[in-house]
């Protein structure tokens, strides 16, 4: 069975579409393979998956092999860097044309799910995130009963839930979290993503939404807050260019000084940089807030695993 070598498996939830659910997903990948460890990513957005975008892998072929298909690999482990290896699954690998949303009803999407859990060799992996379409539809539901069916006690360790200052206003988010009650997965915490901005060209970082409504919704919750990750427009330039990211002189985020020799922000024309995602994402500011956000995370995973067997 596929997930038979995958220690942990992690889920990546969101109430509507939009608000970073997949960013979140690649930067926990990302992060997690910093720290040593070997992930997965298996992007189950039938609606519109991005992750092979966000990797810069989308053309990239899946191989079949007998009873199931081989995941793609993003980089391999490099352990003089320290560096676990990653590897992904999405269905946009198996579309027709890229970019092409999936419009198949219930029972076919219930199906394609099942055997996206099922039939995928994964090498063992430390960490598999899964990165779900948003809202509670019914893969979500179909993909919790396979999960909980398929896994192992304690495998599935849980679900980082992802929101935007705005969307915590929204009653989708606590319908994520009352989703993931009822489901009986378990909730790492909170992600507030796009709270601030980290300016191109004032190197400050400013609050131009409401920020700390996550924080506040995870306390009435009884959920972790995880932190929050200001929208940096050289992630963008990142994903979208493949180059590294360059900050103004002064730009300090979280205390960190993030500021380029020349002090120019990257732009889009130039060529991309050849260094893998992984080792140009160390320049990009939201790394150490993932960073913390992902020790976090392993922290808690780790430290639940250590007590006295308990479901879920
Ligand atoms: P979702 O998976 O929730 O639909 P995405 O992760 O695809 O959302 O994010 C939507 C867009 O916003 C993408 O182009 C993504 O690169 C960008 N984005 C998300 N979070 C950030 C951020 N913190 N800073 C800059 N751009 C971001």
């Amino acid at each position: 069975m596929s997930l038979s070598k995958v220690k942990h498996i992690v889920l990546v939830l969101s109430g509507k579409g939009g608000v970073g659910k997949s960013s979140v997903t690649t930067q926990l990948a990302l992060s997690l393979t910093l720290k040593g460890h070997s992930v997965g990513v298996l992007d189950v957005d039938l609606t519109g998956p991005s992750i092979p975008r966000m990797f810069g892998i989308e053309d990239a072929k899946v191989t079949q092999a007998p009873g199931g298909w081989l995941p793609v690999t993003v980089h391999e482990a490099d352990a003089s860097a320290g560096l676990g290896p990653l590897r992904i699954m999405s269905l946009g690998f198996l579309l027709p044309r890229r970019g092409d949303a999936v419009v198949w009803r219930g029972p076919k999407k219930t199906a394609m799910v099942r055997q996206f859990l099922t039939d995928v060799f994964w090498d063992e992996l430390d960490y598999l995130l899964i990165d779900t379409p948003p809202g509670t539809s019914d893969e979500h539901i179909s993909l919790a009963e396979t999960l909980l069916q398929k896994a192992r006690p304690g495998q599935v360790a849980g679900a980082v839930v992802v929101t935007t200052p705005q969307a915590v206003a929204t009653a989708d988010v606590r319908k994520e979290l009352n989703f993931c009650a009822k489901t009986g997965i378990r909730v790492l915490g909170v992600v507030e993503n796009m709270s601030g901005f980290v300016c191109p060209n004032c190197s400050e970082c400013t609050n131009i939404f409401m920020s700390g409504g996550g924080e506040v919704m995870a306390r009435d919750f009884n959920v972790r807050f995880l932190g929050r990750v200001p929208i940096d427009p050289q992630f963008l330039v990142l994903i979208e260019t493949g180059k590294t990211p360059r900050y103004p002189k002064g730009t300090v985020v979280d205390g960190q000084d993030f500021s380029s020799a020349d002090g120019a922000p990257a732009e889009g024309g130039e060529s991309r940089d050849s260094a893998l995602l992984v080792h140009k994402y160390k320049s990009c500011s939201l790394a150490p807030i993932f960073a913390t956000i992902t020790a976090d995370v392993i922290a808690d995973i780790e430290r639940r695993q250590q007590m006295p067997s308990r479901k879920g």
